[in-house]
């Protein structure tokens, strides 16, 4: 298939030539850095549309009740001494990665604010909607060389929604998860506890139970090149002192690492951890990362503040570095790729797109269960939604 009106990029995909002497091989995309060096693409400033919750027991609110406030501890020269490992995991309640939820809150929200986002001509047509998350996935895409990612789409009214299907190795990966790493999960959410408050200028309480059910989720629009997009992501906590107050921009994103101690660990960091914190803090507009640094022992003893529209710096110089230009001109190509290959406007139709390390992006086309991720009553509009 021959794609239509693609950009810089998308004019990768494989095409057989003669196109009327050679059978047509399946499109594909290449992901090789290389191939998406150049200026970087329009990013439009992403605002924010709305926002939901999800509280402890997974439940949707369409209100801000679960977004906390940034808090950090006193600034006296000490360090925090945040023992990460406190209450695991007698205080954990971890969500139920079974549960397959696919774009389902995302979709609440859209079809409880439908009316903001029509329009003459109506915007969300032309759009894409999907996770912040899986955006973060396109953007590491050039970089990555471990884990493989696949995304459904499908078409309806227009809209190209993208859904994450997770791969049988990351399924794997996941139910084998070694109890160190299940406890390391554990100490990047208790670091948040040490981090934010309930109310505006209150204090954090490390007493209470760490339940990763609970989520804030920001709704943003932007635009990359010429695709609108729609998405939601899981915002840590707002700080009540940012110069502004203004969504995203007031956000705050909490991450941990291990502490370094050579130039070595700092360049692998560098190269490695950064890209991803970029690339999910950039997506946002989320303008500050705070890391807490953890001894072996599990207890942060160090807070550094690294700011999104900086961390480039640290690799600007470094040929094993990565590129922002190269991440946002291969998630444009992927965007215009995925838009040429869904033409059918049909709910049950499902492309998914795989990639793994080293290879192209490849599609494959699917009907209904087990990969159709749209509920049928998105087309009825009278599901328990309204
Ligand atoms: P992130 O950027 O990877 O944190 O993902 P998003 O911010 O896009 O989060 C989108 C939604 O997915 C939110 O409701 C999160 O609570 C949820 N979520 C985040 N990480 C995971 C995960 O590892 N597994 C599953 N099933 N859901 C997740
Ligand atoms: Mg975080």
């Amino acid at each position: 298939m021959e794609p239509r009106g693609t950009k810089r990029g998308a004019g990768k995909v494989e095409v057989a030539e003669p196109r009327n002497k050679l059978p047509h091989p399946a499109p594909s995309l290449p992901t090789d850095p290389a191939l998406y060096s150049g200026p970087f693409p329009f990013y439009r400033r992403p605002s924010q549309m709305g926002c939901f919750s999800l509280d402890a027991q997974r439940q949707y609110h369409g209100d801000a009740q679960a977004l906390r406030y940034y808090s950090p501890p006193p600034t006296n020269g000490q360090c925090p001494n945040f023992d990460l490992r406190d209450g695991y995991p007698d205080r954990y309640q971890p969500r139920d990665e079974e549960v397959r939820e696919g774009l389902d809150h995302l979709l609440r929200w859209l079809l409880e604010h439908r009316g903001r986002l029509e329009g003459d001509p109506s915007w969300l047509a032309g759009a894409i909607v999907t996770w912040r998350g899986h955006l973060t996935k396109l953007l590491t895409t050039p970089y990555e060389r471990q884990e493989g990612w696949q995304l459904a789409a499908s078409r309806f009214q227009g809209t190209l929604y993208l859904s994450e299907v997770e791969t049988p190795a990351a399924r794997a990966q996941r139910l084998a998860r070694p109890p160190l790493l299940r406890e390391l999960m554990y100490m990047g959410y208790k670091f948040e506890q040490y981090m934010c408050a309930d109310k505006p200028g209150g204090s954090p309480d490390p007493s209470g139970e760490v339940n990763t059910n609970v989520a804030f989720c920001s709704v943003l629009r932007s635009r990359l090149g010429n695709h609108p997009l729609l998405f939601s992501g899981e915002v840590d906590c707002t700080d009540p002192q940012a110069p502004s107050p203004q969504p995203p921009t007031c956000y705050v994103e909490l991450k941990t690492s291990k502490e370094m101690h050579s130039p070595g660990q700092w360049r692998s960091f560098y190269r490695h951890k950064l890209l991803k914190w970029w690339a999910q803090s950039f997506l946002l507009g989320v303008p500050n990362v705070v890391a807490g640094f953890r001894n072996p022992e599990g207890f942060v003893c160090s807070l550094k503040t690294f700011p999104t529209m900086q961390m480039f710096e640290h690799v600007r110089n470094d040929r094993d570095g990565w590129n922002p230009s190269v991440c946002m001109n291969f998630c444009a190509a992927f965007l215009s790729f995925a838009q040429n290959t869904v033409i059918q406007d049909d709910p049950r139709l499902v492309h998914l797109f795989s990639w793994e390390p080293g290879g192209p992006v490849t599609v494959s086309v699917h009907r209904d269960v087990p990969h159709a991720f749209l509920p049928t009553c998105i087309h009825l509009h009278s599901c328990g939604y309204t």
